[in-house]
């Protein structure tokens, strides 16, 4: 058999996919990796290996309760998962029956929402934002209310990412009316910890079809662990968990969210966010003072969207000196424009030296 023949061998749906470019793959050569949102530097934590001879709880109730205690929710409203991706493939799969129910998107955002789809065999309606890249409410609930869409999920992005912005209470109240009773409504809270007065985890007791899905990957500095979250109501992660594999949370993982989730870590977590996020400000100031610099884009996240006079050029003289930035130029409405991560003092300085010699 030729390994022709061999990939004969996968479903249609499968043979049909590209594979998730992800920053990490798209990657490329360099030094200085401003393309993943990553926080620049990792903590230190303590491993002990005395039980790794046992398999895992599938769902470390020490994890959930640490979560839940950092979310101000019950235990009984987490599931803990490998990375908030895991969160979105699960409610695709639980929620969508292949080939004929259907996810809302709003694109510009992130990706895996039609990645997971795809892979999955679910329809996609793309609903395009309005002027200021804010979700539009009256939009996604007219596509609700329309039956043959047979519309399961919503997904929306606070902050979006690329575009910076969280989702208006007033649309997400809105876009939850619609739903209730039809659909469930994902809020993608990434990014939260960077603008945790935005956080919608107040409305969950009221919506029992709200889902919110954090991560330790961005914030809290741990995407190499692969740890994630989902909240909502018990029911909802009752029929998740019938989905999730046997065993998601290896051992290791759990003993390192645990210390993440400790007094002392939300304590340094909450420490690299006030510096993160002083360090945006004056970076911003700096960018928006050159001639190249055509528009600043949403400012809450870790990372910030620029739109650039010719910004594939600047993307590659980016890449050319070893600074790999996250390039959205082919996507809707994103044309020159480049996302940069906030990082280290000193990347963010390289950043600017870089800037200002393309700006002569
Ligand atoms: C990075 C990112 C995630 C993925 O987080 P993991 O927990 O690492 O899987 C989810 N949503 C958005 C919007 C992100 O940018």
């Amino acid at each position: 058999m030729s390994s022709d023949d061999i990939s004969l061998l996968a479903t249609k749906r499968v043979r049909g996919l590209t594979p998730y470019l992800s920053a990490r793959r798209i990657g490329g050569q360099g030094h200085t990796f401003l393309n993943a949102n990553e926080a620049p530097s990792a903590s230190a934590f303590l491993m002990s290996s005395q039980k790794l001879n046992r398999y895992p709880d599938c769902q470390p109730a020490e994890v959930l309760e640490a979560y839940a205690a950092y979310a101000g929710v019950s235990p009984e409203n987490v599931l803990v998962s490998r990375g908030s991706d895991e969160v979105i493939g699960l409610l695709i799969r639980t929620f969508c029956e292949p080939d004929e129910d259907s996810i809302i998107i709003c694109p510009p955002t992130y990706g895996m929402y039609r990645v997971s789809a795809d892979t999955n065999g679910a329809r996609v309606l793309e609903i395009p934002p309005r002027e200021d890249f804010s979700p539009d409410a009256a939009a996604i609930a007219k596509a609700l209310a329309a039956p043959e869409n047979r519309v399961k999920l919503v997904f929306l992005c606070s902050p979006n990412n690329p575009t910076g912005d969280t989702v208006k209470r007033e649309d997400l109240l809105e876009i939850l009316e619609a739903a209730r009773g039809r659909a469930i409504v994902v809020a993608d809270e990434a990014y939260i910890e960077f603008c945790p007065e935005d956080t919608f985890a107040d409305l969950l007791p009221a919506n029992p079809h709200l889902v919110i899905t954090r991560t330790l990957s961005k914030a809290f500095g741990l995407a190499g662990i692969r740890c994630g979250f989902a909240l909502g109501n018990p029911e909802v992660l009752k029929l998740l968990l019938k989905v999730i594999d046997p065993y998601p949370i290896c051992d290791p993982v759990a003993q390192i969210a645990v210390q993440a989730l400790s007094k002392n870590g939300i304590e340094i977590m909450k420490a690299r966010v006030r510096e993160l996020n002083a360090r945006k400000e004056s970076f911003i100031k700096e960018v928006s003072q050159l001639s190249r610099t055509e528009e600043v884009f949403g400012t809450k996240p870790n990372y910030v969207l620029f739109r650039f006079r010719d910004g594939e050029e600047v993307f590659r003289e980016f890449a050319r000196r070893g600074v790999i930035l996250r390039d959205f130029n082919d996507k809707p409405r994103l044309r020159d424009c480049i996302r940069i991560t906030i990082g280290s003092e000193q990347e963010m300085q390289e950043v600017l030296r870089i800037l200002k010699e393309l700006d002569k």
